[in-house]
């Protein structure tokens, strides 16, 4: 039977923990998430548990990388089924500090990767990644891991983390792991619940868009403007469905493109009432 993950709820108690774990001479491993978990966040542990021997999985809704009007107040919050969760992952420890002990009152240093948070979400939810880079390094210090995982769903969020990684010189090995999906192709989201059974329904045109973008890249298809055109169509075709964006941009950088003549990021953001739904997939050309 698999053992309960230590819940860890401070600062200075995970510092201990870790500290002793080190003089073991482990290989220490972080999954951060924000709970809310599902199998996406599941399979990040799941990998993540053949790969190191001791696995902290951090929950933290974190108040500085949400905008003022999105989600935080009601973002959900189920500690109980995320310990559930992360037991049958065989997690070792959950660490889950307060707000008020990672920011505290009078707290004023951010992190800013200044280039790749520019373009697809980091222009519609500006300071975004200026809270992600924020508490993803506040964790690496905490915890300081030999390897994180993070998810390929967050395609942006995982360029800007090994930016910062690079140019802050964190000793952590950042690896990337592929969008879970349920049976139709929705991307596994902890924001999915929001969604009426309608919503949900129409919530396959993010998926149904890209896989679009894929088929017609093989059949020839390399201008952005047209493959853009045909993903938006496809988009507004839902009733509820509001599109906040799609890009096509180069893989490494995230700059823009007009042809797919080397591998595209192809990212997209559609609101279904307050609900934001991203996604996005890896185009490469024959
Ligand atoms: P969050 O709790 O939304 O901050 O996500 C925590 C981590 O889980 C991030 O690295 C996400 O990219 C990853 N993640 C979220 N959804 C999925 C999914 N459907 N498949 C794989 N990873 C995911």
């Amino acid at each position: 039977m698999e053992v309960l993950p230590e819940i860890i709820p401070s600062i200075a108690l995970i510092r201990e923990k870790i500290r002793s774990i080190h003089h073991e001479g482990k290989l220490i491993g972080l999954v951060p998430t924000m709970g809310a978990l599902h199998d996406g966040h599941a399979e990040l542990m799941r990998t993540a548990r053949g790969q190191c021997d001791y696995l902290v999985t951090s929950i933290f809704v974190n108040p500085v990388q949400f905008g003022p009007n999105e989600d935080y107040d009601r973002y959900p919050r189920t500690f109980e089924a995320d310990k559930e969760l992360c037991r049958g992952c065989g997690v070792d420890a959950i660490f889950a500090p307060t707000v008020g002990e990672m920011y505290p009152d009078g707290f004023q240093t951010y992190i800013d990767v200044t280039e790749v948070s520019k373009g697809l979400c980091g222009d519609r939810r500006p300071h975004h990644f200026r809270g992600v880079t924020t508490v993803v390094g506040k964790l690496f210090h905490i915890v300081s891991p030999d390897i994180a995982w993070f998810g390929q769903k967050d395609a942006q969020q995982v360029r800007v983390i090994r930016q910062m990684v690079k140019d802050l010189l964190f000793p952590v090995n950042i690896v990337e792991v592929p969008t879970v999906r349920e049976p139709d192709g929705l991307a596994l989201s902890s924001r999915n619940r929001y969604l009426t059974e309608s919503q949900r329904t129409q919530a396959t045109c993010l998926v149904q868009a890209l896989r679009h973008a894929e088929a017609k890249l093989k059949t020839g298809v390399r201008q952005v403007s047209q493959l853009r055109l045909e993903m938006i169509a496809i988009v507004d075709a839902m009733p509820d469905a509001r599109l906040d964006y799609i890009e096509i941009v180069d893989e490494q950088t995230l700059q823009p493109m007009t042809e797919i003549d080397r591998p595209a990021l192809v990212a997209l953001a559609v609101y279904f009432d307050q609900t934001r739904l991203i996604d996005n997939t890896i185009l490469v050309p024959n």
